[in-house]
């Protein structure tokens, strides 16, 4: 099977032909339909397996679905490093390049906390965050708002506990709002994913590759 059987958008596709991507991973094919009907998701799956767009993709197609009337942050993805949250704006943005007006924003240590206010403030829709810088902005700053947050994803939740978030992700989750999907990808499942499992997610579908 490829794209086209997974009912996506024609910018969708669009960005996806650019890309080169004409067949979807086995995590993509798992993930993407399920994603699409809003249902939370605990996925299996390592660096390689193509998990950026299985998250990518859904996410976009259901800002689509429903389109924001005042512009307001609607997707957090947390990832453990800032490395990885930059390669995520970059096939989020390639993805997206022909969804008229889809913003992206970052909030990851190492770079200008000013400026990264500054591009906060203007709410873009799928701001991509390690944890700890995530929290110093929801702290410090009476710009950025969460409230309007219907996704999350929880990207390498593994490393994220294995780097010492626990506490950032317990208090991001008890910010955010409560009614909302959240998708969350891990290499292994111990008993640590388990709990954070318990935590956030909501009757979550596993996705075992
Ligand atoms: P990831 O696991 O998200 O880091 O992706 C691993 C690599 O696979 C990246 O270089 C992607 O650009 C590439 N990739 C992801 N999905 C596909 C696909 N469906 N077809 C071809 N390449 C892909």
């Amino acid at each position: 099977a490829d794209f086209n059987s997974l009912s996506l958008s024609r910018p969708v596709l669009k960005g996806l032909s650019d890309l080169g991507y004409v067949k979807p991973s086995p995590i993509q094919s798992a993930t993407i339909p399920i994603a699409l009907l809003g249902k939370d998701i605990i996925a299996g799956a390592v660096t390689g397996s193509g998990k950026t767009a299985a998250f990518m993709i859904p996410i976009i197609e259901r800002l689509l679905y429903k389109p924001a009337k005042i512009a307001s942050t609607r997707v957090i993805v947390l990832t453990p490093t800032r490395e990885l949250a930059i390669q995520i704006s970059d096939v989020g943005r390639n993805l997206g390049k022909y969804v008229n007006g889809l913003t992206f924003g970052l909030a990851v240590g190492g770079l200008n906390l000013r400026q990264q206010e500054q591009s906060l403030k203007s709410r873009p829709d799928i701001v991509i965050a390690t944890p700890g810088r995530f929290i110093d902005h929801i702290r410090n700053s009476a710009s950025f708002n969460v409230d309007s947050v219907e996704i999350l994803v929880l990207d390498e939740a593994d490393r994220m506990l294995e780097e010492g978030f626990h506490d950032e992700l317990s208090e991001i989750m008890s910010l955010l709002p409560s009614q909302r999907q959240t998708l969350l990808f891990s290499a292994t499942m111990n008993s640590r994913i388990k709990q954070l499992v318990s935590l956030s997610l909501k009757r979550p579908v596993r996705v075992m590759i």
